[in-house]
């Protein structure tokens, strides 16, 4: 009996090798693991896991600050037999009260410093609430499950799980304003590390750099996971900063990014071809890279970025070629194993060249939203393909194209945002009437959040009202005032005329 993900991400990498590289911070040295380091550090998590309650199957919630140890929390929990449910550290308390009410997590793990505004959220829901802890900080460490874990011993009976049992739930935002809980099976995320690091042609002698988030599934699964199945080794940074991004660079083999590390990258006046002269992959993923990007990229460092695409729900769909012509503007073909269909409306498959909703099956797809099986069945078809509410089209010679995205979805620096959440924040600030919530392009995000807001009050009220109530992410970047909302003949509101008002705002 075997732990599928675990023992499938571990099977064939050396104790030896090196895994990853915490480089320093002003006084604070570099650190290094070890693949035994990881083997030592989820056995003593996961014995605390244990230690707390937590059974097989459980919930374990965590809103850390990105750490190496919090990657050994998502380890050691699957290794205990339970289901990692990691938050976004931008979430406010009021947004968190959601996600533990839902998920109802027999374990919730957030930064010493949230600790005190956690409490009463932890009483409502019976949830045993602790502070993480922090490596290299005793005197925050203390008392905290990082310091209990430290007391234990080096070794763990991995808990066997099946591949079909849950491994992972992540949250999206749900076009409802509601967010979803995406189960994910240790098969769904084993099967996409194995087909990622074929694709990609991953060795262990490859070097990632990491400087995506780990709450979210790019830098969590696609990068960690595909790594850590070939026994590589990453430079595992705290966030995105151009500045030490280019100082390891030279160092690295590869890196995974969001479009907004590429526009940064080249807006940086130290980001030349040498300092990539040692890459040999770089991804992009999560939002559109601009074709324009693409090619002042490789005008820059004679590299072809990979782009891929993929979400939440369904890990990887479709990548460029490793080998051949990676396309600008393209997504690629669907990856080994995932079957891609382009539907119209009537859920008939489009010609070439025709757009259409992406619908996609196979091991990557998760199992369903959580406790919500009215949704699963709406986005989930009787023949098994999840339809992703993404339009897009097949080119000539087959590359998938993404077109635009159903409904109003707006991606900010690569994170979701859906207006209608939005607007429901707003609409319930005094004075308020209504509001419309769009995305306008902006240069480094992708898209930037407005609102155009019927009612009294000014830009600043808003803002400020909205400040404790929204993740950074989510606040608008303007608040237009405006006398109504432009409406069709049904009464629905033409957010196209908005986005067309709006379009030169940020550029
Ligand atoms: P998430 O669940 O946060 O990963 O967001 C998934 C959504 O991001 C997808 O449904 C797409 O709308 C979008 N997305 C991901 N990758 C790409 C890409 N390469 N190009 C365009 N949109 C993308």
């Amino acid at each position: 009996m075997t732990n599928t993900l675990f023992d499938g991400l571990f099977a064939d990498v050396k104790p030896e090798r090196a895994f990853a590289e915490i480089p320093g911070e002003g006084d604070v040295p570099s650190r290094w693991y070890t693949y035994a380091h990881i083997e030592q550090v989820t056995a003593r998590f996961a014995a605390t896991l244990a230690a707390r309650g937590v059974k097989p199957g459980d919930r374990v919630a965590a809103q850390i600050p990105k750490s190496i140890e919090a990657l050994m929390l998502y380890l050691a929990t699957v290794r205990a037999g339970a289901i990692f449910l990691p938050l976004n550290t931008a979430y406010t308390a009021a947004e968190v009260d959601y996600f533990i009410g839902d998920a109802e997590p027999k374990l919730f793990l957030c930064d010493p410093k949230s600790l005190d505004g956690y409490i009463g959220i932890a009483e409502k829901y019976r949830v045993h609430l602790d502070s993480f802890g922090v490596w290299r900080s005793p005197e925050v460490s203390a008392g905290t499950f990082f310091d209990f874990a430290e007391t234990q011993a080096g070794t763990f009976d991995t808990v066997p799980r099946d591949p079909e049992d849950l491994a992972a739930i992540l949250y999206t935002s749900g076009t409802t304003g509601r967010s979803k809980g995406a189960m994910l099976s240790h098969k769904n995320l084993l099967s996409n590390a194995e087909t990622l690091a074929r694709e990609w042609r991953f060795t262990e002698d490859d070097v990632l750099l990491h400087a995506l988030p780990i709450y979210h599934t790019h830098g969590l699964f696609v990068a960690s996971n595909t790594l850590m199945k070939t026994g590589g080794q990453m430079i595992f940074m705290s966030k995105f900063d151009a500045d030490a991004v280019v100082k390891n660079l030279p160092n690295a083999t590869s890196m995974m990014g969001v479009p907004t590390f590429y526009t940064r990258l080249l807006a940086h006046y130290g980001f030349t071809k040498q300092v990539t002269e040692h890459m040999r992959l770089f991804t992009s993923g999560s939002a559109p890279l601009l074709a324009e990007t693409h090619r002042e990229f490789e005008a820059r460092t004679g590299h072809r970025i990979l782009e891929r695409y993929g979400m939440t729900e369904t890990n990887m769909n479709t990548s460029n070629p490793y080998d051949g012509e990676r396309r600008a503007g393209t997504v690629g073909f669907p990856l080994p194993g995932v079957a891609l269909r382009i539907v119209d409306e009537n859920a008939q498959p489009v010609t070439q060249g025709e757009i259409g909703t992406i619908e996609v099956r196979g091991d990557n797809v998760c199992q369903g939203y959580w406790q919500m099986p009215e949704k699963t069945k709406e986005e989930m078809r009787e023949d098994g393909f999840f339809i992703t509410g993404d339009l897009g089209m097949e080119d000539e010679d087959g590359y998938v194209v993404i077109v635009g995205r159903g409904k109003d979805l707006i991606i900010t620096g690569g994170f979701n945002v859906y207006p209608k959440e939005i607007e429901g924040v707003i609409d319930d600030l005094p004075g308020v009437t209504e509001s419309a919530v769009i995305g306008a392009p902006h240069p480094d995000f992708g898209e930037g959040v407005v609102a155009v807001v019927v009612g009294e009050g000014d830009e600043d009220a808003i803002l400020s009202a909205l400040a404790d109530k929204l993740a950074k992410f989510k606040q608008p970047k303007r608040v237009f005032f405006i006398d109504a909302l432009p409406r069709n003949t049904m009464g629905k509101v033409q957010k196209n005329v908005l986005r067309d008002e709006h379009k030169d705002l940020f550029v």
